[in-house]
């Protein structure tokens, strides 16, 4: 088995639900992503309430961690996959509400193009759910500039880190 031999990689995840309790899905992905094999949690943001953005229904919980991975980028999304479907997601439509959706932001410094992942995730610099709690725990991955292009939309900081 390779695994052991690999570079440990950071990587940077983001959390998001909107259906049921929210809040309580994505404290229990965090832990989850957390558990997976391979791989450490390095830091975790607080818990905000965003307004859905190019979605429809509740407003989403989101968060983001960092990890410290073994996993491969492709096994790292096929065991965040497996994690969202536990969670009971199901794929109606694009941008539909969901119950856990688990997306790679960042994978060490990858740049990884192939038709089911793309990293650095191709929206992130567009989505204030992800650069604001991306900027708590990574302040040197989000600079001003790129914050003050998602000032407009609504992020509200609930549990603290
Ligand atoms: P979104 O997260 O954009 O709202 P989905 O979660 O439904 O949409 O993602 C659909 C597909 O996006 C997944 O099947 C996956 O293959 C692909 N994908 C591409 N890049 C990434 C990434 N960086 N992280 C997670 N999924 C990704
Ligand atoms: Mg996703």
């Amino acid at each position: 088995m390779a695994i052991p031999e690999r570079p440990e990689v950071l990587a940077y995840v983001a959390l998001g639900a909107n259906l049921g309790d929210a809040r309580a899905s994505v404290r229990a992905a965090m832990q989850d992503v957390a558990a997976l094999p391979h791989t450490q949690l390095v830091a975790s943001s607080s818990l905000y309430r965003t307004a859905p953005f190019e979605a429809t229904g509740p407003d989403f919980i989101n968060a983001v961690v960092a990890v410290s991975t073994r996993l491969n980028a492709p096994e790292l999304l096929l065991n965040l996959q497996h994690l969202e479907n536990g969670a009971g997601r199901e794929r109606a439509y694009r941008n539909a509400p969901r119950t856990l959706d688990l997306d790679i932001l960042l994978y060490g410094e990858a740049s990884i193009c192939s038709p089911t992942l793309q990293v650095p995730h191709p929206r992130m610099w567009q989505r204030a759910f992800v650069l604001v709690p991306l900027a708590e725990i990574a302040p040197n991955q989000v600079n001003a500039a790129q914050l003050a292009e998602v000032v407009a939309q609504l992020i509200e900081r609930i549990d603290l880190a």
